[in-house]
């Protein structure tokens, strides 16, 4: 497993955001992340990713336990994410947010007008994999939003993250690059990266993923291929709220 929680909760006041979820990520795959609003896939994300803290539970990453460790430690671990509003430097170079992807500590560098060459190397590869090479001196606000978020998936790699998480990668872009974020998706995944991936575009899900986990009120309900999520009565009574 390259992903595992056991027992994580959550509580906002009186709501159990995440609750007891015990999940376990295998590698190699790309794994959906469906479920009604509000069941709590974001609070989870924010969880393994280091952005809040659980009220009990732990969060495993290859068999390291994860915890409570900062956002920058677990991105450093090679567990990478992206945010459902697409987070970029808008007054920086789509070059420049590459950079700034690795360590923010080379703002300093960059403020100097100093970069490491493999780096730059490195981040014009990636540009190059996502189609968005032609940009690289562009200010990243002058993007479209679809290439905004092409820029935050390739900012990701920046830090060669075995495990991907994507939070709504599908959300306000139009269907030719939803086709295109998927194909991507499967390359990298035919290339050795799991990914997680929680989306609400069921075409994008049952697509492009082999396995998908379904949350109702903070905890999984159900799982198995597209297939069998689908046709799972449990997964139609939580959608449906009865
Ligand atoms: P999903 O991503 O599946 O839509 P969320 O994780 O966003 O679900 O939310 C799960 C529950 O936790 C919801 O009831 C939501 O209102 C609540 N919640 C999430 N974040 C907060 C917060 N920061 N403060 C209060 N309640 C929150």
């Amino acid at each position: 497993m390259t992903l595992t929680t056991e027992g994580l909760t959550k509580t906002f006041g009186g709501v159990r955001a995440v609750s007891g979820a015990n999940v376990a990520i295998k590698e190699g795959r790309v794994n959906g992340l469906i479920g009604p609003n509000g069941s709590g896939k974001t609070t989870f994300f924010n969880l393994v990713t280091g952005l809040i803290r659980p009220d009990s539970g732990r969060v495993l990453h290859q068999g390291r336990d994860i915890t409570g460790w900062s956002p920058h430690r677990i991105a450093h671990a090679g567990l990478g994410r992206t945010f459902q509003l697409c987070r970029i430097f808008p007054r920086m170079s789509v070059l420049d947010n590459m950079l700034v992807a690795v360590r923010r500590t080379r703002l300093r560098e960059l403020l100097a007008g100093t970069r490491a060459t493999a780096e730059v190397e490195r981040a014009r590869h990636w540009l190059h994999r996502m189609g968005i090479d032609h940009l690289e001196t562009a200010e990243a606000r002058h993007l479209s939003y679809g290439q905004q978020k092409l820029l935050e998936l390739a900012a990701v790699f920046m830090g060669d993250p075995g495990l991907v998480l994507l939070d709504e990668p599908a959300g306000g872009v139009n269907p030719a690059l939803i086709d295109r974020i998927s194909a991507l998706v499967r390359d990298l995944n035919a290339e050795g990266r799991t990914f997680l991936v929680v989306e609400h575009n069921m075409d994008m899900v049952m697509n492009m993923c082999d396995h998908v986990i379904v949350f109702d009120r903070g905890a999984p309900i159900s799982e198995g291929t597209p297939q069998a999520v689908q046709a799972d009565p449990r997964v139609l009574e939580a959608y449906l709220g009865v």
